[in-house]
This record gives C-alpha cells, structure tokens and sequence, in this order.
C-alpha cells in the first residue's frame, strides 16, 4: 500500500553543539518521505520554490519518492527553518520560521492522490492538513503531527483536523501542551478524546509511547553514541512508522508494536548526520540489524519475583 504526505519541504539552517548548517535540505514530508521510502511506495503533496533544484530533486528521485504533487511557485522562496539545539539534543529551539510558498499553498489533488490508502498528515499549517484530508477519497489510515508553534498560534484549527485523524504522532512535551496538562498519561486521555484512536508519543533520547484505549506500548530509543543533528528526528520515527505499517498492510496491535521499532531504527540512524545523509546511504541489513538489537534489547525472561516472608 502506498502512503500520502503532506507537509513542508524545507530549507534548514541548523546550530547544534557540533557544528552548524545553512540552507540544507529539511522540512517534514523530506525526512517523512525519505525514511518511508525504505518500506513503501510514497507520494508528497507540497510546495516549493526557486530554491529548489536539480539537486534536491535528486534525493527524491534516488529513493524512488513520487514528488508529482510538489507545486512549484516562481519568484518564491521554499519554507524555511531556522532552529538550535543545546546540549539537551531533545529541545529543538526554533528561532525563526519563514511559511514563504506554503502562506498561499491551495493543494489540489489529483484523482491519483486522493485515492491513496494511508495518509500522514505531517507539520504544516493545521488548515492545510484538513484541506488534505477532506479531498482523499476513503482513507483506511490518517496520521498527523504537528509542533507547538501550530499548537499555540492556531490551536482552533489544530483540535478541529484532530477530528479526521486516526493516529497522532507527537513528541512529549507537545502532547503536554496539546492537553493542557502535564502528566502525560492523563494527557494522553485527553487527546484520545479529540479524534484520534491512537496516541504515540516520541520522547528523543528515551524512545518512544503509544497510547491507546486501554492499551499502551513503550520502545526504547536505539542507544547511541554519536547523535550529531536532531533534526527530522521525529519525521524520520513517522516515516519509518508508517512505512512498515503501509507494507504490512496491517493497522493491528502487533503490526502498531513493530512499526514503533522501526520508527525507533529510522530516526537512530536519521539523527547520526546532518540533513537526511545518513538514511540516504542506509541499507536494508543495517535496518534488520537495529531491529534484532533492539529485540534482544527488550527481551526478559517470565519469572517469579521472590517473595520474602515478614
Ligand atoms: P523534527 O522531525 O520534529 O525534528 O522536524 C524537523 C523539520 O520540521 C525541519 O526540517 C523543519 O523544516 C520542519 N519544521 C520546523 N518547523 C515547522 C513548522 N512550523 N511547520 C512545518 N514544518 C516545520
């Protein structure tokens, strides 16, 4: 089955604690798209400008990325991210956020499209998303994302796409913000409330929850001791997340379980590179390898806790 994605395809600038990037190829459905790629067919629906050339669209076409649906606007500059991480790689500070193209963005789908069977709705504009998600035709899965910038400036917008989402993929402090409350079990609740039938929260360095009515899976992050840019780490879980989940065909309980570790496995491997280097070099065997690892990693044999007598 082949997933849709909508969402920015960007220019970052990016500071972290080992260097510095201006301009380099970003944006969600970039990082979503490319780490899905390794499972499944993928389609993007966006927008860019001038800025984007041959070379970018390069790395869509080498990993088979369908970008027929990215608009190109003349005289326009693609969005553009400006963002730093401290020593705490978990805290994307965004300094400065330019929409250029995707402020007057009107998809309209082909008849193609709007057939497709999955959808991610990555972060973009919460009125976008929905635009998205009412021209598809009968979707069996829709996902979404979104961040605290869309969270605080068009919170009205956001809790009414929520409502057409099936899964939501956020990170823990979002999902805080989103609730309106700070324990995130209780949060989680609430956002159950709000549409989606599945919750999972990514939590960096420290893996990743899904929340469900009555159902709850953790997954370690895959440790590692070289995370270099952080950047599209969460679009790289999403991808990898959806993908398997879009190959399997299946939205089950055991197929959400493993298709939480290989959004674990692409993000780890996302997260070792500036931009989406690393996942462009990535082969299949090095994807089975991270997930037996992370197998034996949360492996425990059933026993029986001793029981001392008082
Ligand atoms: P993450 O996976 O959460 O690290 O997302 C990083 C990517 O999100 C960057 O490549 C940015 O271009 C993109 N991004 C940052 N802010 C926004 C925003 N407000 N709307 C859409 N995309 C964004």
């Amino acid at each position: 089955m082949s997933i849709l994605v909508v969402g920015s395809v960007a220019f970052d600038s990016v500071k972290t604690p080992f260097g510095e990037k201006n301009h380099i190829l970003g944006g969600a459905a970039t990082y979503f798209s490319v780490a899905a790629s390794f499972f499944s067919d993928v389609a993007i629906v966006g927008v860019v400008g001038d800025d984007f050339g041959p070379r970018e669209e390069e790395v869509f076409r080498h990993r088979g990325i369908d970008i027929s649906g990215i608009e190109r606007v003349r005289g326009q500059q693609s969005f553009h991210w400006k963002g730093e991480y401290g020593f705490d790689l978990n805290v994307a500070r965004t300094l400065d956020t330019q929409l250029n193209v995707f402020a007057d963005f009107k998809p309209k789908l082909t008849d193609r499209l709007r057939d497709f069977p999955f959808i991610f709705l990555a972060n973009i504009q919460p009125q976008l998303q929905r635009e998205v998600r009412m021209q598809m035709k009968r979707p069996s899965l829709v996902a979404a994302d979104t961040m605290n910038y869309w969270i605080e400036n068009t919170r009205e917008e956001l809790i009414e796409t929520l409502k057409g989402v099936d899964l939501l993929i956020i990170n823990d402090s979002e999902a805080r913000e989103l609730a309106g409350e700070p324990n995130l079990v209780r949060a989680a609740k609430r956002i159950l409330k709000m549409g989606p039938r599945r919750l999972v929260v990514k939590r960096g360095e420290y893996g990743a929850a899904m929340f469900g009515a009555g159902s709850y899976f953790s997954s370690p992050a895959y440790p590692l001791d070289d995370v270099f840019d952080p950047a599209g780490a969460g679009d790289s879980f999403a991808g990898g997340f959806m993908g398997y989940l879009a190959a399997s065909g299946r939205t089950d309980e055991a197929a959400l379980r493993r298709a939480m570790i290989y959004g674990s496995i692409m993000a780890s491997y996302n997260v070792q590179e500036f931009s989406c280097s690393r996942m462009l070099r990535l082969s299949h065997d090095e994807i089975d390898q991270r997930f037996g690892e992370l197998r034996a990693m949360t492996h425990f044999e059933d026993g029986d806790a001793p029981r001392r007598q008082v």
